[in-house]
């Protein structure tokens, strides 16, 4: 699709912005912008990791299926279930439910994990994050009643994409997610910063790519080297690089629901604020049991692994207070479908691939 004159000098007075501007200065740009948009209230998702049973081999992550050092799990769908009810009578309206990529279970249990929540739970938003699936799939789980689908392209450079995701390229990524927009789900993606290999341009054509798709939510994290992965020897980045990211995405896109990511919080004590502080508008608190939590390790050193989710969430509010922020309990639709919008009023996919 061509870029309109007015689509491109945006682009262009955007990218000139934050090529010239200092950390300090582009992120508060990107909050005033925030702020304007959203609000003080920054959203709350409750995270459900499912199941670390993946077929993927992704060299970047800890859960990739040749790791034998991982205790595989999967919950039950009524365990699913009532854990997010459990978050639910906390005062929670929206679900995350991430795992990995596992079709067996996307076609069996997770149907019914679903269609549970949502006669639990009936004013809450779903939201899965179960990576590539077929379409069917797709649409079967929209059927049952979620409403939003998370699937990160990683990264936008096609060579790194393949080498880096063991083989899947990134045009089946970005096919699944015109299969998901076109399903009618709340759209989702994003990208991992300070990968090996990428480089600044690399980061820009992220967060152009975002733009592209015309996003719902964006997430973006810092990568942090696993130890028992094809890239434990890779450099950190520092958090700067993705405090930069997010503001760049936020600039492009001022409506997107932005998390500030537990790998940012991970990486720095103050991260997901500091996030806050670059434009995101979202924090996940982890309401995994703990037992099974410890068991999804994405990156080494992640946080909160022994704390219930309630605790987070008293935790986060605290971290909200110091950044002048609050915590916001509503379910946090996409802002193009107006305000008490249902899940199903999804307007025609715009996605420009
Ligand atoms: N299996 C699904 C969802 C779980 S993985 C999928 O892949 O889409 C969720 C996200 O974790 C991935 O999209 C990736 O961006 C992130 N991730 C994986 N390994 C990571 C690492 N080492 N550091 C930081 N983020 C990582
Ligand atoms: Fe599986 Fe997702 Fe990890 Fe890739 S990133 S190995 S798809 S869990």
């Amino acid at each position: 699709m061509t870029e309109s004159r007015s689509e491109t000098s945006f682009r262009d007075e955007i990218l000139a912005f934050y090529k010239g501007a200092d950390t300090e200065s582009l992120m508060a740009r990107a909050r005033e912008l925030c702020l304007a948009r959203h609000g003080r209230g920054v959203l709350l998702r409750g995270l459900i990791e499912y199941s670390n049973i993946c077929s993927c081999d992704c060299l970047y992550c800890g859960i990739r299926a040749s790791n034998r050092n991982v205790s595989r799990y999967r919950l039950e769908p009524e365990r699913i279930a009532a854990i997010a009810s459990s978050g639910y009578r906390a005062g929670l309206r929206s679900f995350v439910l991430q795992g990995g990529e596992d079709r067996a279970f996307a076609e069996s249990a997770l149907p019914r994990a679903v269609e549970t929540i949502r006669r639990d739970c009936p004013d809450a938003a779903i939201t899965l994050s179960s990576g590539i699936l077929p379409r069917r799939i797709y649409a079967a789980l929209r059927e049952a009643g979620a409403d939003r689908y998370l699937l990160r392209f990683e990264t936008s450079d096609p060579a790194l994409h393949q080498k880096l995701r063991a083989g899947v390229n990134l045009g089946r990524r970005l096919e699944a997610l015109r299969d998901l927009a076109d399903v009618g789900y709340q759209l989702g993606s994003g990208y991992m910063v300070g990968l090996p290999g990428e480089s600044e341009e690399t980061r820009i054509a992220n967060a152009l790519l975002c733009r592209d798709l015309a996003l719902d939510m964006v997430g973006i994290g810092p990568f942090i080297p696993h130890p028992d992965t094809p890239l434990a020897g890779s450099p950190q980045s520092p958090i700067e690089l993705t405090l930069r990211a997010t503001s760049l995405v936020r600039l492009l896109l001022p409506d997107a629901h932005m998390p500030a990511t537990t790998a940012a919080g991970s990486l720095d004590p103050a991260g997901r604020e500091k996030m806050i502080e670059a434009g995101a508008n979202v924090l996940m608190p982890n309401i995994t049991p703990p037992e099974s939590k410890r068991n999804y390790l994405l990156y080494p050193g992640k946080i909160c692994l022994a704390e219930e989710g309630e605790k987070c969430i008293g935790c986060l509010g605290l971290r909200m207070v110091s950044v002048d922020r609050e915590l916001s309990f509503l379910r946090g639709d996409a802002l193009r479908l107006g305000q008490g919008a249902g899940a199903g009023d999804r307007a025609p996919a715009e996605v420009l691939l």
